[in-house]
């Protein structure tokens, strides 16, 4: 209570701190994000476990048991969606074969991406948003390519979000392209997303963010009895691979180890959650992934890509890589039973709002430059518009250098702006602003002259 009244005070008598932290939702965004059901995600789910098993290797000719018999399924459900479209969707299998690596694939081997794309309105706009899950399993050997492995959790979760968030999206249109994406190989290597990132960057292709859904829908640890529905993580590495050479040592002087383009997505991503999911907390973990695991968000951000991994607050061992068993008292295995469906609906609202305001941005402001020719206590910010979508105007976001988050946020339809704090002690980014208020993702400034 007291709280409250300390918060009411602060609107009352502080009107400027009011206008800083009053948040104006997209109307359209909302009602996609109250579309996302748990019995929705639940279906899903239920019936990727009754293939028995999804592991890599399984059987592709068993029309309803093994890892093809998924992806058609998986293929069937997106083509059923893509009819509410008008035409925007369109899905397929994108298959790749591959020889015996001497690891985790001791066999010829055709390797199938689940792949649907919501083809975007403007066709100046070459953005792409990507969602993925993997609908690949294990037991607790990878190599066991037979016995049942359910996978509910690890990653019937992603599957079914990135599924469920086709059917409600593919339904609207937005300038940019979204690829709703289950990817098989993950437990094999990564296999899947390698193919795609590759072949994204053979083809040049402009993928803005990857947001990798892996382990989002059970609530509890194993050991320290932790249960959490309203916190999820989010994985992000600071520095790019192409922060090298000249780069890198811009980014040592100015003090932008945390400023890289995977780590403002994240920023993106848990400030957007967390206008548009109640009750969920959006944690960022400041590294590319959870010790001894990898995930399909590596191969994008390992070739240059802003690639992030979105997964559960704590994670249940016992039900992950594991035969299917009960042993001195507890269950093994990837059950359905252990997935709390409202945590992972919430979950699914994260990625399927921020999917949106993206896609529906204007691009990025272009040739962000912070003056720094002459010694004063200002800063002065000036960029060029962006190279698609129509802008209301753009927002500067600042932030003390030792902040994780940014703190304030001007709002200017200028391309410039002045601003009595000193570019020293702040970081400072630009972004686009829809005529809806949504916001292209932050540009750090590069000094003037340099
Ligand atoms: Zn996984």
């Amino acid at each position: 209570m007291r709280k409250f009244i300390s918060v009411f005070a602060a609107i009352l008598f502080c009107p400027f701190v009011f206008s800083q932290t009053i948040v104006v939702k997209d109307p359209q965004i909302e009602k996609m994000v109250k579309e996302v059901s748990a019995d929705s995600l639940k279906s899903y789910i239920t019936k990727l476990v009754s293939f028995g098993t999804r592991n890599t290797l399984s059987t592709q000719t068993d029309p309803k048991r093994g890892i093809a018999a998924a992806r058609q399924w998986v293929l069937s459900r997106f083509n059923e969606f893509a009819k509410q479209s008008g035409g925007r969707l369109t899905a397929f299998i994108d298959t790749t074969t591959l020889q015996k690596d001497g690891r985790r694939v001791d066999t010829t081997l055709l390797l199938g991406n689940v792949v649907a794309t919501l083809k975007g309105t403007d066709p100046g706009d070459d953005r792409i948003f990507i969602i993925s899950g993997h609908l690949d399993n294990m037991r607790t050997s990878v190599m066991d390519r037979t016995g049942d492995a359910p996978g509910a959790d690890d990653d019937g979760s992603g599957t079914a979000a990135v599924m469920e968030c086709a059917r409600i999206m593919c339904k609207n249109s937005f300038p940019a392209t979204i690829i709703f994406v289950a990817v098989s190989g993950e437990e094999q290597g990564l296999l899947g997303s390698t193919y795609m990132a590759e072949k994204a960057k053979k083809e040049n292709r402009n993928i803005e963010a990857v947001l990798n859904n892996d382990i989002m829908g059970s609530n509890n640890s194993s050991e320290t009895n932790n249960v959490n529905n309203n916190k999820v993580r989010i994985f992000s590495e600071g520095l790019s691979v192409l922060d090298t050479g000249r780069t890198l040592a811009n980014v040592r002087q100015l003090g932008l180890e945390n400023d890289g383009k995977t780590r403002q997505l994240a920023r993106y991503v848990k400030e957007t959650g967390e206008r548009y999911v109640d009750n969920l907390e959006v944690v960022m973990v400041y590294r590319n992934d959870r010790f001894l695991r990898g995930g399909d968000h590596t191969p994008y951000v390992q070739r240059g890509y802003a690639a992030i991994r979105i997964t559960e607050m704590n994670e249940n061992y016992y039900h992950q890589h594991q035969d299917v068993r009960i042993e001195n008292g507890i269950q093994y295995g990837d059950l359905p039973e252990f997935i709390d469906f409202e945590y992972l609906r919430k979950n699914t609202c994260l990625n399927l709002c921020n999917l949106a305001n993206l896609a529906k941005s204007p691009s990025m402001p272009q040739e962000v430059r912070v003056e720094t020719r002459r010694l004063t206590n200002f800063t002065n910010l000036n960029w060029k518009l962006p190279k698609s979508g129509k802008v209301k105007g753009y927002y500067v976001l600042m932030r003390e250098t030792t902040s994780a988050f940014w703190q304030k946020k001007f709002f200017t339809t200028d391309t410039k702006m002045d601003l009595p704090y000193s570019k020293d002690n702040y970081f400072f980014a630009v972004q686009s602003v829809s005529e809806d208020g949504n916001e292209s993702l932050a540009v750090v400034p590069t000094p003037a002259g340099r």
